[in-house]
């Protein structure tokens, strides 16, 4: 089950996630993760994920 988080970015991404069982989210680290949309475009991953499939 995906679960829906806040929003949330990397610093030094130029995407947000909304899932926090995105594998790239996951990846962010802790000191570059920040809350919010940052004005950046929706990952393609959680994308997939809102829409049913998994693409991990
Ligand atoms: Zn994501």
């Amino acid at each position: 089950m995906a679960r829906v988080s806040s929003p949330y970015y990397s610093k030094e991404g130029s995407v947000y996630h909304i899932f926090s069982d995105c594998s790239a989210g996951k990846s962010i680290k802790r000191s570059l993760k920040v809350a919010g949309r940052g004005n950046k475009k929706l990952c393609g991953a959680c994308k997939g994920i809102k829409a049913g499939k998994r693409t991990r």
